[in-house]
C-alpha cells in the first residue's frame, strides 16, 4: 500500500539524517513515471510536494488530468532539444540539464515566457556510457557558462550513482558530487545554490549521508514499474 511504503520512506529517511546529525532538510520527490496519475494525486494527498518524471509527453499528459494539491514537478530525464518549448512551462525543477547547446535553448523558450527557469546540472561522476549528464571534466565550463544567462536559475546539482550490488560502493561517486556542489558556490549568487539531488530507492541513506538535500524515490514507494 502507497501509504504505508512512503510512510517506511520517510521515516528511513528521518532516521537517516539522525544518524548523520543533520538537521536541515531532506526533500523526498516521488518519482512517478510509468505510473498514472492516481499515484501523483494518492501522495499528493498524504503531504507529498514534489513528484519527478522522465519523460515531458507523460507528464504532460497527467498534468493535464492531475486534480490535488499543488505540487512542485520535476523533470528527471534526459530533455531533448526538440522537447524544451514544452518543457520549460511544465516543470519547476529541470535535473538533467548537461550541455550549453541545452542551456541556449532553455534560456531562449524561458525568455520567451518571461520567466527564469530552475535548473540543475547534472554531472555524471562515474562516466557511464549508458547514462547523459557532464563529466567532471566538462564540468567547469558549463557551470560558468550557465551563470552568464538570464533567464536560466542553476540551483544546484544532479548525480545518478551506478547500480552496484553494494549500495556502499556509491559513496565515493556521492563524495565527487557533493564536493562538486559545495564547489558550486562560489560561482553563482549567495543562497542560489541550494540543491543536491542524488539518491533513488537502492541508494538514498548512503546520498543522504554524503549530504544530499534532494532524493528521488520511485520504487520504495509504488512498487516496481511496469514498462509497456
Ligand atoms: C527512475 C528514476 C528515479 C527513481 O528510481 P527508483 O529506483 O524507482 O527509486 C530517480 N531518479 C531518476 C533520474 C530516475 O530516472
Amino acid at each position: 500500500m502507497i501509504e504505508t511504503s512512503l510512510q517506511t520512506v520517510r521515516d528511513r529517511i528521518q532516521q537517516c539524517m539522525k544518524r548523520a546529525g543533520r538537521v536541515d532538510e531532506v526533500t523526498l520527490v516521488a518519482v512517478t513515471k510509468n505510473h498514472p496519475v492516481q499515484a501523483v494525486e494518492t501522495v499528493a494527498s498524504l503531504g507529498v510536494t514534489d513528484v519527478g518524471e522522465n519523460r515531458v509527453q507523460e507528464a504532460k499528459e497527467k498534468q493535464l488530468t492531475y486534480k490535488g494539491p499543488t505540487v512542485r514537478w520535476h523533470l528527471l530525464g534526459h530533455l531533448q532539444m526538440n522537447k524544451v518549448r514544452q518543457a520549460v512551462p511544465m516543470f519547476d525543477l529541470i535535473h538533467s540539464v548537461d550541455s550549453k547547446k541545452l542551456l541556449d535553448e532553455i534560456e531562449r523558450v524561458a525568455a520567451k515566457h518571461d520567466i527564469i527557469q530552475d535548473v540543475l546540472l547534472q554531472v555524471n561522476v562515474a562516466r557511464e556510457a549508458s547514462k547523459t549528464g557532464l563529466t567532471v571534466e566538462e564540468f567547469p565550463e558549463v557551470r560558468t557558462y550557465a551563470s552568464t544567462l538570464p533567464h536560466v536559475c542553476v540551483r544546484g546539482l544532479m548525480c545518478i550513482a551506478p547500480y552496484f550490488e553494494n549500495p556502499e560502493d556509491t559513496r565515493p561517486i556521492f563524495r565527487v558530487a557533493h564536493a562538486l556542489y559545495e564547489d558550486m558556490k562560489q560561482y553563482f549568487q549567495p543562497e542560489q545554490i541550494q540543491y543536491l539531488s542524488m539518491g533513488m530507492t537502492h541508494d538514498f541513506e548512503i546520498a543522504i549521508e554524503e549530504g544530499a538535500n534532494v532524493v528521488r524515490v520511485g520504487t520504495a514507494i509504488f512498487g516496481e514499474r511496469v514498462y509497456f
